[in-house]
C-alpha cells in the first residue's frame, strides 16, 4: 500500500526518488552523510549509507550489496565525504538482509573495520546463507506454504523462490553483538541501539538523541511499508512484535529520519501512526474475507485481497511474499482472539 503523507527532509533526495534516478552523496548534519549505494535487478534501487564522522575516520550505517557496481558506489561516496575505505570503523548493520548487511565483510577485509549486528539476526545467518544449511530452509518453507494451501505444481518453485539472492551475500559473521537499547562505543556520538523487530527478528534501528536523528533502515520508511511476514526464520508473530516496536519508536524525540531507502524526512509520529493505520485496515480486510468464507486457507485469502496489482499477475516469485504477509496478519488476528484456526494440511481459517 502507498502513501505519501510525510515532508521530505531534502527534496532533492526525494525528487530523485521520484524521477527513476539517483541521489547524489549529501551532507544531512555536520559530520553526517547520505550515500546511495546501487542494488541490483530491485526496484528500491538504492540502499542510503549513513556515514558518520569519528575522529581519524568513519562509521557507517549499512553497507549495501555484495557486488562490484555497490561497492565502487560506497568507495566513491565516501570519497565526496573526504574520506577512504580504509578510514572506516565500524559498520553497524541495521539487519542481515542482503541490501544491508551484503558489503559488510568487503569492507571489514578493506579497512579492518568491526561489524555489529544484533544477536537474533546474527543467530540466523548459517541457516540462511550457509550452503548446508539452506536446503533444510527450503524444506521449513515448503511445509509452511503446504500448511498455507499453496496448491502443489506451485510449492516447489515457490519454496525456493529467494535462493538465487544468496550469490550476493558473503558469509561475514559480526565481530559485535548489539544488544538493545546499548550505547554504540563512538566518540562524539551519543548512538542508541533501538531493537525493533519484526521486517526481521533482530532488526535494529539507531537513535541519536542529542541530535534528534533516527536511523530506521528498512522499520520506517517514507512511502512504502517494509514486509513483515511468517516465514521459518521469523518470530512466531512478527507483526505483534513490528507493530509493537513502531509504537515505541513512535514515542522517541526525533526531528529527522534516516532511512535505509527512499529519501529521509521529517514527523516521525505521524507516519508511525500512518503505517499502523495501514495494518489494522489490513487487519480488518482479512478478517472480513475469513469472515465471508466457510473455513479458508491463507493462500485462497491471500488471493482475495487488494493488492498493487491484479493477483493473476503478481510474479509467482512475489507471491509467496503475498502469502506469508497474509500469515502474518492471520496470525496475529488469531492471537487477537479475532480468528480461529483448524489445523490441517492446509490450515483453515474460521471467525473465532
Ligand atoms: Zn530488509
Ligand atoms: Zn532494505
Amino acid at each position: 500500500m502507498r502513501r505519501e503523507t510525510v515532508t521530505p527532509a531534502s527534496e532533492a533526495q526525494r525528487e530523485a526518488w521520484r524521477s527513476g534516478g539517483f541521489p547524489e552523496v549529501e551532507r544531512v548534519r555536520p559530520g553526517v552523510w547520505s550515500i546511495p549505494v546501487p542494488i541490483p535487478i530491485n526496484p528500491l534501487r538504492y540502499v542510503l549509507v549513513y556515514a558518520l564522522e569519528l575522529p581519524g575516520g568513519v562509521a557507517i550505517v549499512d553497507a549495501g550489496w555484495d557486488t562490484d557496481e555497490a561497492y565502487g558506489a560506497l568507495v566513491a561516496g565516501l570519497g565526496v565525504t573526504g574520506y577512504e575505505i580504509t578510514d572506516v570503523r565500524a559498520v553497524l548493520v541495521t539487519h542481515m538482509h542482503p541490501d544491508h548487511y551484503g558489503l559488510a565483510g568487503r569492507v571489514r577485509e578493506a579497512s579492518g573495520a568491526w561489524i555489529g549486528l544484533h544477536p537474533a539476526d546474527a543467530r540466523l545467518l548459517a541457516g540462511r546463507y550457509d550452503e548446508s544449511l539452506v536446503g533444510d530452509l527450503v524444506r521449513r518453507e515448503r511445509g509452511l506454504l503446504a500448511r498455507s494451501g499453496v496448491p502443489e505444481p506451485s510449492l516447489d518453485e515457490l519454496a525456493g523462490a529467494s535462493m538465487m539472492i544468496r550469490r550476493f551475500v558473503s558469509m561475514a559473521r559480526p565481530d559485535r553483538l548489539i544488544e538493545d537499547g546499548e550505547r554504540l562505543d563512538l566518540p562524539g556520538w551519543d548512538l542508541r541501539a533501538v531493537w525493533t523487530p519484526g521486517h526481521s527478528p533482530g532488526h535494529l534501528c539507531f537513535a541519536e538523541p542529542e541530535r534528534r536523528l533516527l536511523f530506521s533502515g528498512d522499520h520506517v520508511l517514507p512511502r512504502i511499508t517494509p514486509i513483515v511476514a511468517v516465514h521459518p526464520q521469523s518470530g512466531p508473530n512478527p507483526l505483534a512484535d513490528y507493530l509493537e516496536a513502531l509504537a515505541a519508536v513512535g514515542r522517541l524525540d526525533v526531528e529527522e529520519v534516516l532511512p535505509a531507502h527512499e529519501y529521509r524526512f521529517l514527523e516521525l509520529a505521524g507516519r508511525v501512526g500512518d503505517v499502523i493505520a495501514h495494518h489494522h485496515e489490513r487487519l480488518a480486510e482479512i478478517e472480513a474475507v475469513v469472515g465471508a468464507a466457510d473455513g479458508i486457507s491463507c493462500w485462497d485469502t491471500a488471493t482475495r485481497l487488494t493488492w498493487s496489482r491484479p493477483w493473476e499477475s503478481i510474479p509467482s516469485y512475489m507471491r509467496r511474499g503475498a502469502n506469508n504477509e497474509t500469515l502474518a496478519h492471520l496470525v496475529w488476528l488469531e492471537a487477537a482472539g479475532r480468528l480461529r484456526r483448524v489445523a490441517g494440511e492446509p490450515d483453515l481459517w474460521f471467525p473465532a
